[in-house]
This record gives C-alpha cells, structure tokens and sequence, in this order.
C-alpha cells in the first residue's frame, strides 16, 4: 500500500540518557528488547503505522541520539512535533527531578503556542524493577497532574502500557488535528 496519503505524526522521546528511551521505541516499533546498552549515535527513527478512528496514520518516533549529554538538542529535532514523551526511569530519582528541564527544553524550542492542548505524556519506565525504585507511582503521578499531563508506567522490557502510552497520545494528537 502507498504510503502517501497517510498522515505522519512525529513523535518526540526526550530524557536522561539510559532512562530507556531507545528500548521504548523499539519495544514499540519491532516488540524486542535487549539489556545491552548502546548509545545511540546519530539520529534513530522508528516507523509504526496503525489505526486511530478507523484512520490509518503513521507514527513516526523521534529517539535522542546521546545529543542529551551534549546539552540542548538542535530546533530540527523539536520541530514539527505532534506528541511528546517526556521519559524518566523509575529507578532513578535524578531522572525524575530532570522533567522539568525536558519540560521547559520541549516548550521553549519546539515553539508550540498552546500548551495545555498539546499532546505530551509522561512514562515512568522499567517498573519491571520495582525493588529499585526511587520514584513512587502516587509521586510521579502528583507531578503530571500538577502539569495537566497523563502519566503512564510501563517497562519497555516486558512491554507493560508501551502500547497503551504511545496509542493514547497518538489518539489525542489526531483528535486536535
Ligand atoms: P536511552 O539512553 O534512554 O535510549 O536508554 P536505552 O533504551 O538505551 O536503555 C538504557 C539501558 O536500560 C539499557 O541497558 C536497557 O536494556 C535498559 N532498559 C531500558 N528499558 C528498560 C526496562 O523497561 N526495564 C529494564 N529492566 N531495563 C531497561
Ligand atoms: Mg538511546
């Protein structure tokens, strides 16, 4: 089938480095994982079409490629983005206390003018390892209500919400188009 008259939301993971952002994506886009950790170099993009309102649309993710310890991210990267994910690992307060840094970063470049309508959710990554948590769900779910923001737990490991995370901002960036 051709791919042209499909609309492509862009889709945006941004977090720490490690929190999992590049597993997320691929947990999505391919349904594996693996525990070794490569840095990503470069861009990586992941393509993953599916139906939202008996509408096909093609989502298309955006995965930070180790810009994060190069500090900000060039405008290319923002730009154009219909959703965003803000990405922290549950086993990591530092991660967590980091949102607000990805928060502002995400709104100040990506030059969007109506926040509060705009798509963009929180995933608390690895709950597989629930032992080493240092963020509660309560916490972190405090924080996205206190931003208007949905707040998803997943594990891009044993693929718990990954679905339901990307499915459910997809739906709502297509509702606001
Ligand atoms: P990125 O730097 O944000 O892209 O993080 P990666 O996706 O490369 O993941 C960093 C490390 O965390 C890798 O060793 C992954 O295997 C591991 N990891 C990612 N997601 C999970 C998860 O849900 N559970 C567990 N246990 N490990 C994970
Ligand atoms: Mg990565």
């Amino acid at each position: 089938m051709s791919n042209r008259h499909i609309p492509i939301l862009k889709v945006l993971l941004l977090g720490d480095m490690c929190v999992g952002k590049t597993s997320l994506m691929r947990r999505y886009v391919n349904k594996t994982f693996t525990s070794v950790y490569k840095n990503t170099v470069g861009a990586d993009l992941g393509t993953k079409r599916l139906v939202i309102n008996e509408s096909l649309v093609n989502l298309q993710i955006w995965d930070t490629a180790g810009q994060e310890i190069c500090g900000k991210l060039g405008t290319i990267f923002y730009r154009g983005a219909d959703c965003c994910f803000l990405v922290f690992d549950v086993t990591s307060r530092k991660s967590f206390q980091n949102l607000s840094k990805w928060w502002e970063d995400f709104f100040s470049m990506a030059g969007i003018k109506n926040r509060d309508k705009f798509p963009l959710g929180v995933v608390g990554n690895k709950i597989d390892l629930e032992n080493e948590r240092e963020v509660s769900k309560r916490e972190a779910q405090q924080w996205c209500k206190s931003f208007s923001v949905p707040y998803f737990e997943c594990s891009a490991k044993d693929g718990s919400d990954v679905e339901l995370a990307f499915e459910s901002l997809a739906e709502k960036a297509v509702a606001i188009q």
